[in-house]
């Protein structure tokens, strides 16, 4: 599958930052980590972390899926409005996602530390904000019902989102503490790079083409023709996994992003901001470390690539007329744009676990607005679950559920 288009930022201004070899000799390990975006990068740490023996392999360079084109908004509200997802799922699987969020956000918060990552970790505030009067009432049934459940949340109207944040056109939106954004790309190098250190074997441009599922193992054959025996496989396949699974779980989108050029000052009162508004499909908007403002939306149905690329220039007209609309004061000019295929799932939550069509097993699929957040609870989960024990989400995120 064609993930990205265009330059994403974080690709052109990061470049290749480490290259690993193509798989050349059969291997045995413990735990065979597929995909080498931030999901992969994660897990495999948290294998080392677990002290087993692991190796990760990307077809691509590292980080040349999603990761390369997210705008990595770190957040622990799921795209369903918790007054939506508890008489989906039930509180424990609705509000134990949502608290477990912002643990995810804090755990990537001290990982950033441990490993001295440069990657620009930074802890934000969320402004959701009713786009159109006729939101208020949800938007304000959604601040109650995350008050309830003890949430840091506050209300703000109209006039002083204006006077914080100098948004206009706004009707009013919840202030939530516990976020925060990075630049994904370089923090999955950068886990990499901290773990070969420590003994992970992490090969790119070698693709798993066939598992053959014995008892208690597996042997993985690659597309450069050799073959690892790996007691457990975890698959970080990203959207690509969709296309690995028999059953429709998942909807693919695609979504437009674009970022300005540098401001010779700072982003003034957006500068420790996460924005994003109660539009379907919703806006988002972000600052980056290094000065810059980056929106994106605009989300469509996937139908291919093609498709998907040649709407990019109107795509981005329309995310630069919505920013003057709410920022008129700000001038942006666009440095890059880009497109990339995210997908949905019913509910807004991931699915994390095993699959009864792969044995010895698991995958690790953040799929939903906050991708990342669910890939960081995927790490202890699959930690418990290689233990044996059970997580108390594991119900609410298997297949078939
Ligand atoms: C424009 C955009 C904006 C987004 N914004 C946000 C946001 O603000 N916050 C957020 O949390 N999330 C966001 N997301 C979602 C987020 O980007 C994803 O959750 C995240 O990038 C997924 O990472 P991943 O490692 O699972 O997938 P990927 O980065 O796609 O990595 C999967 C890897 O698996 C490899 N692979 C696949 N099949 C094989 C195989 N057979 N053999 C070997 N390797 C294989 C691929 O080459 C790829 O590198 C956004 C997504 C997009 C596109």
């Amino acid at each position: 599958m064609d993930l990205l288009s265009n330059r994403p930022f974080w690709a052109e201004v990061n470049g290749i930052v480490e290259s690993y070899p193509s798989l050349k000799k059969d291997l045995e390990c413990d735990i065979l980590v597929i995909g080498g975006g931030i999901t992969g990068s994660l897990i495999a740490h948290q294998c080392m972390e677990d002290g087993y023996k692991t190796v990760l392999l990307d077809r691509r360079e590292i980080a040349h899926g999603s990761t390369a084109a997210t705008t990595a908004m770190l957040q622990y509200e799921t795209d369903k409005p918790l007054h939506e997802l508890i008489p989906l799922v039930g509180e424990g699987g609705a509000v134990g996602s949502f608290r477990a969020g912002i643990k995810a956000i804090e755990r990537i918060g001290s990982l950033a530390d441990e490993i001295d990552s440069k990657a620009g970790f930074e802890k934000k505030k969320a402004l959701r904000f009713a786009a159109a009067r006729k939101d208020v009432r949800w938007l304000q049934k959604e601040y109650e019902t995350l008050k309830k459940y003890g949430f840091q949340v506050e209300w703000l109207n109209a006039e002083e989102i204006a006077d914080r944040f100098h948004l206009q056109k706004t009707f009013g939106g919840i202030l939530s503490e516990h976020a925060a954004s990075i630049d994904a790309y370089r923090f999955a190098y950068e886990l990499l790079n901290f773990n070969v250190k420590r003994g992970l074997r992490v090969y790119d441009k070698t693709e798993l083409k066939k598992v053959h599922y014995r008892d208690n193992h597996n042997i993985a054959e690659t597309t450069t023709g050799k073959r690892i025996a790996a007691k457990r496989i975890i698959y970080c396949t990203g959207y690509e996994a969709t296309e690995m699974i028999k059953e429709n779980f998942a909807t693919l989108m695609s979504t437009y992003a674009i970022i300005s050029e540098r401001f010779v000052d700072d982003c003034g009162p957006l500068e420790k901001l996460l924005i994003w508004d109660t539009s379907e499909p919703y806006h988002y908007i972000r600052t980056t470390a290094d000065r810059r403002i980056l929106i994106g939306g605009e989300d469509e149905r996937f139908k291919n690539a093609y498709k998907r690329d040649r709407l990019l220039d109107k795509k981005e007209n329309r995310l630069r007329r919505y920013l003057k609309k709410i920022l008129p004061e700000d001038d942006f000019y666009t440095d890059f744009a880009w497109a990339g295929t995210f997908a949905e799932t019913n509910d807004s939550l991931p699915y994390i676990g095993r699959h009864r069509d792969f044995d010895n097993s698991y995958f690790v699929l953040g799929y939903g607005g906050n991708g990342i957040t669910f890939s960081v609870i995927g790490m202890e989960m699959i930690s418990a679950m290689l233990r044996g024990e059970t997580h108390p989400l594991e119900s609410y995120y298997r297949f078939g559920r």
